[in-house]
């Protein structure tokens, strides 16, 4: 790191101490910029740095609610509302108990490179809650989404901010926050994305995250002669993410042999059945390791490291530092030959190096997976139009997006001087239209 990104670095771990996602989402940011900072160096003079670092705002709100025994339960609700110079704030909620403010944060301050990425009108936002959606019933995830609203619900609308799902928060929970947020204004508005089709929700959003890491991948191997027929693909997670990755990569002629969850992953040489991961998961809301019990020829293995399985490509779809130093040195000793980034920062910076300097491509997370916010923003051309597109007309404008992100990605790459490094090319590309729009508002 340079003198300058080390300043602003101090600043950032001195104002949020102890938010280490955070730091590391900032650090990754900062060396990559060095070049571009140089070359503008406006950006510094104008405080668009400082500002970009620091959230515009922050929530942070009790969440109660009464549990199927009539007891009370409380729970720490949060929105960061991080940048919105070229549009309103959007970002996903997550529930999971591993979440705090730095979470919050590092998925905030990602967004808004990722949603400057895609091209649309979105600017950056995360919130979510430490609430734990595992083993609740259908009644104590309705009561829960509803209170969360009753407060989350004061700092947003369809052009201030409109929040979407994340880990824990799909379409059930988006519909009772949905219907909360309708009956407290009285207003029906596209103040969520995510939404079921037939009210407001777009065709091809469930899709749209793992559909737009294929395709985003697809290009990244095509610059590289490559492509995913015949290729074995391990993945984890068995979410949103996994689930429509696994599925168009098989689509492409790829063998999918593994997902997991956080408690262990399945290896299925026939190749995963993506039917029966459905059933499990999206239907009967169970752990991964019925999979082998339900499918001859496939094993469980108690512990969520599917990285020992050798492959050609790994597309990571669970959690943050999901691949350490140590997991991505056995995936290239394995013969990895790419990586693409389906969750939030799934690699560590180590491993993420490591990676590079061994050839390996990286498709990152911020472009790799912006398919899920980019058919969100569609979704709210669709509501303000009152307009529904069909699958395949959405599904279309996705690849057409994902195509444009790599290319963007990959000629900032070349434009600062660092070919085939994809991290830099998206953290560039993301951080020039945004650096732009907030030196044209002014001080704000
Ligand atoms: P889901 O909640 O649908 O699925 C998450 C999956 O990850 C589950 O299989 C879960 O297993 C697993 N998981 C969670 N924690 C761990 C852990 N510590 N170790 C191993 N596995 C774990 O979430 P999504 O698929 O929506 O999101 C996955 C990732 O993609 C997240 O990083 C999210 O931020 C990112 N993302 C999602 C988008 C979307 O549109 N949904 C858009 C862009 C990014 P278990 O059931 O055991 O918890």
């Amino acid at each position: 790191m340079n003198e300058l990104s080390k300043k602003y670095f101090e600043t950032v771990k001195k104002r949020n101490p102890g938010e280490a996602e955070f730091h590391q989402a900032v650090e990754e940011v900062l060396e990559c910029l060095e070049p571009v900072l140089e070359k503008y160096p406006e950006y510094v003079e104008s405080g668009v740095m400082d500002r970009l670092l620091e959230p515009d705002r922050q929530f942070m709100f009790r969440v109660a609610w009464i549990d199927d025994q009539g007891k009370c339960q409380v729970n720490r609700g949060f929105r960061v509302q991080f940048n919105n110079a070229i549009g309103p704030y959007k970002g996903g909620c997550r529930f999971h108990p591993s979440v705090y403010l730095g979470i919050i944060k590092f998925l905030g301050f990602e967004q808004i490179f990722k949603n400057s990425l895609t091209t649309l009108p979105i600017g950056g936002g995360k919130g979510g809650s430490d609430f734990d959606p595992k083993g609740k019933s259908d009644a104590e995830i309705q009561r829960f989404c509803q209170s969360f609203m009753l407060e989350l619900g004061k700092y947003i609308d369809a052009d201030t901010d409109v929040p979407a799902g994340d880990m824990g928060v799909g379409a059930r929970e988006i519909g009772y926050m949905f219907g909360q947020y309708k009956r407290m204004k009285n207003k029906w508005e596209g103040v969520l994305t995510g939404k079921g089709v037939g009210w407001g929700g777009s065709l091809a959003r469930t899709e749209a995250t793992g559909f737009g890491l294929i395709y985003f991948t697809r290009e990244m191997l095509k610059a590289n002669g490559m492509d995913f027929k015949g290729k074995r693909v391990v993945i984890s997670g068995s979410g949103n993410v996994a689930i429509y990755a696994c599925k168009k990569a098989q689509e492409y002629g790829a063998k999918v042999v593994t997902v997991s969850d956080s408690n262990g992953y399945i290896i299925d040489e026939a190749g995963v059945d993506l039917a029966l991961v459905k059933q499990i998961k999206e239907v009967e809301r169970k752990r991964i390791s019925e999979y082998a019990a339900r499918k001859a020829g496939a094993t469980y293995v108690d512990r969520p490291n599917p990285w020992e399985v050798p492959c050609d490509i790994a597309l990571p779809c669970s959690t943050q530092n999901d691949i350490d130093l140590a997991k991505a040195e056995v995936l290239v000793k394995n013969g990895v030959k790419a990586v693409g980034e389906g969750a939030n920062m799934p690699c560590t910076n180590e491993a993420v190096k490591f990676f590079q300097s061994k050839g390996v491509l990286v498709g990152p997370a911020k472009a790799a997976n912006a398919g899920g916010v980019a058919v969100s923003a569609l979704e709210m051309s669709q509501n303000s139009m009152r307009l529904e597109w069909s699958f395949e007309e959405v599904d279309q404008r996705l690849d057409g997006i994902m195509t444009n992100i790599f290319a963007a990605v990959d000629a900032a790459s070349k434009e600062f001087g660092m070919p085939g490094n994809y991290v830099a090319g998206a953290n560039i590309a993301g951080f020039l239209k945004v650096a732009k729009a907030m030196k044209a508002q002014g001080v704000v």
